[in-house]
């Protein structure tokens, strides 16, 4: 079957891969063929950015991970310490996670058929939904793919042409993408910059349009804790809507890990939570926790929702077996905040910069290296990877120009032995590198 497969794939390319009918031969054919698709003229513009970056030292290529999201794994085939991952709480790999999906796999099959509305609204999607709206502490739940659709699902259909949203500088794409597509006049204030805010939420307090008021819980890039009390007080204050995205702040602040809500204490203050289950959850899609009506809405509105097939059971099975987890071994959280705390003072102890100089301090187990210049970060990346390290180099336009990192991110499954071991690779190959202090009075 694969053979025969392989052989039209072959055939329609014109190529010799009919001749063996060999598939894997067949895919690296393939794969020359497309390549060599993006030197048409029409699409040479992608071709000559793709130059830009090469001569910027910003080009990348995709890391492959061999084995398991693990502390300790295979990246193109080499031994590295897995520092890169938002595998918070090891929950990627758990074994009782992998049952779970297993179980839900044998017994729902692979795929759920359809769009949530349609027909692809299994039982085990309600259960999941139910699951997190009790653990969150809120009415209900809507299940998105993914955080970032749930972010843009969300913003693009509650706000309209004629409202407004006023949303932190450094919020995540997924916010700037759904406040576009809402056609909502888009109003930034400077990082966790509260009276900015009520100076914007002022100019607009007469205005008819409803107004959105909205900052990430923690700021994935610099891993510094969002002002949601006080945004959540102006949001009453202007009668505006309030929004927090939780992605990073799930499974990591609050109790048991429900996210920043929870850690200021602003239960019923907060209209509309998005958290991701992609990243301390171990598995894939992002959910929005709010009011029943919001929920409702959303299911009627929310195009991601309407558009999109909605996860496979497996999937959902697995994100429950997680949160059961959250709530039964709230260690793991402390596992987690006692290495980060370990390891970003021995950080600062030897001299790096992990934010707080020119960038945010970071206040959570997210760990930037500030390097400032693109092309010494990503050889600095390159040179830890080489040394058994696995830490992702970060430049423009995911971060500002002139502001390009190493960001880490701890796990709870670390241990001190392997964070021992990178510290001391970080360490010497920054020095090599002129990038700590002492290598550049050599
Ligand atoms: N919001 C923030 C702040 C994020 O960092 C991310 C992930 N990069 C998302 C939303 C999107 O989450 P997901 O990966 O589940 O789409």
């Amino acid at each position: 079957m694969v053979r025969r497969t392989a052989a039209i794939r072959g055939e329609s390319l014109g190529s010799v891969t009919a001749r063996g009918g060999d598939w894997r031969y067949s895919r690296l054919f393939e794969v020359k063929a497309m390549s060599q698709l993006t030197t048409r003229p029409q699409l040479a513009h992608l071709t000559a950015s793709l130059d830009e970056l090469r001569a910027k030292g910003t080009y990348f290529k995709l890391r492959i991970l061999d084995d398991q999201q693990a502390p300790i794994c295979h990246y193109d085939g080499r031994k590295v310490i897995n520092l890169a991952s938002n595998n918070y709480l090891g929950l990627a790999n758990d074994p009782r996670l992998i049952e779970a999906a297993l179980a839900a796999t044998r017994k729902f099959g692979v795929g759920s058929g359809a769009v949530r509305t349609i027909a692809g609204t299994m039982r085990i999607h309600m259960d999941l939904e139910e699951k997190i709206a009790r653990f969150k502490n809120v009415e209900a739940c809507v299940v998105f793919q993914s955080g970032f659709t749930a972010n843009a699902g969300a913003v693009s259909s509650i706000l309209g042409k004629d409202d407004f949203i006023l949303s932190d500088e450094l919020n995540h794409a997924s916010i700037i993408d759904g406040a576009r597509l809402s056609r909502a006049k888009i109003k930034v204030f400077r990082h966790k910059d509260a009276a900015h805010c009520e100076e914007l939420l002022k100019e607009i307090a007469n205005e008819p349009g409803h107004k959105l008021v909205i900052t990430d819980g923690v700021f994935s890039m610099d891993g510094d804790i969002g002002i949601v009390d006080k945004l959540a007080a102006l949001a009453e204050k202007y009668g505006a809507i309030m929004m927090v995205d939780d992605a990073h702040a799930s499974g990591v602040l609050g109790r048991n890990g429900r996210g920043s809500v929870d850690h200021f204490g602003l239960h019923g203050k907060v209209d509309v939570q998005v958290g991701t289950l992609s990243k301390a959850i171990g598995c894939l899609g992002g959910y929005v926790c709010g009011s029943r009506d919001l929920i409702d809405y959303l299911y009627h509105r929310a195009r991601p929702f309407l558009f999109s097939t909605s996860h496979p059971p497996a999937v959902a099975a697995a994100c429950m077996a997680a949160i059961d987890i959250l709530e039964a071994e709230p260690e793991r959280i402390e596992r987690l905040w006692s290495n980060a705390r370990y390891f970003q003072g021995e950080l600062k102890r030897a001299g790096f910069n992990v934010g707080g100089v020119t960038t945010p301090a970071s206040e959570t187990p997210i760990t930037p290296i500030i390097i400032g210049d693109g092309r010494a970060t990503m050889e600095f990346s390159r040179a830890l990877f080489d040394e058994g390290v696995m830490g992702t180099g970060i430049a423009f336009p995911t971060v500002p120009e002139g502001n390009a990192r190493v960001r880490l991110i701890l796990t709870s499954e670390h241990t001190k032995a392997q964070l021992d071991q990178a510290l001391e690779t970080l360490e010497r190959v920054a020095k090599r590198m002129g990038i700590l202090e002492p290598a550049r009075k050599e």
